[in-house]
């Protein structure tokens, strides 16, 4: 999906709250990445995420118009939360847990991406995730 014109799209909130009452998982938008090492891994990618574009910051810096994950079919997520282990920023977690302190979380995942055995550094700097993220930001 394109980005499109700015005053058209929504601030992430919306995809927020929509996730929120559809879906078993929500994203903490302002410390998403964009790098889609969530659909990348989900077993179900095509039946249930979308890339959309949103209002959202990076990591606090420069509020503008994003691309980034969103569950547009939930009903077929089998909850596995395979998505969420691999999740470098702690953005996306379960519905039930929802991220509090967005600079905590943040910190605390960046701090662990390195000691992480699976979706650790190697993980998230493989080239299809850094093509996203220079895609979606
Ligand atoms: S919980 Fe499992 S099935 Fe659901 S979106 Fe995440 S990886 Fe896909």
């Amino acid at each position: 999906m394109e980005k499109g014109k700015p005053e058209n799209t929504p601030d992430w909130k919306e995809y927020y709250e929509r996730m929120k009452e559809t879906a078993p998982l929500v994203i903490h938008y302002p410390i998403c990445g964009g790098g889609e090492e969530c659909i990348f891994v989900c077993p179900f990618s095509d039946k249930i995420w979308e890339v959309v574009p949103m209002k959202v910051s990076l990591f606090g810096f420069k509020y503008k118009v994003r691309l980034r994950p969103f569950m547009a079919n939930p009903e077929n997520c089998k909850k596995c939360y395979i998505c969420v282990q691999a999740c470098p920023t702690g953005a996306l977690r379960p519905v039930e847990k929802p991220v509090r302190h967005p600079a905590l979380v943040l910190l605390y995942n960046t701090l662990k991406l390195p000691f992480k055995k699976k979706y650790g550094v190697k993980f998230v700097f493989r080239k299809e995730h850094a093509e996203k993220f220079k895609k979606n930001n």
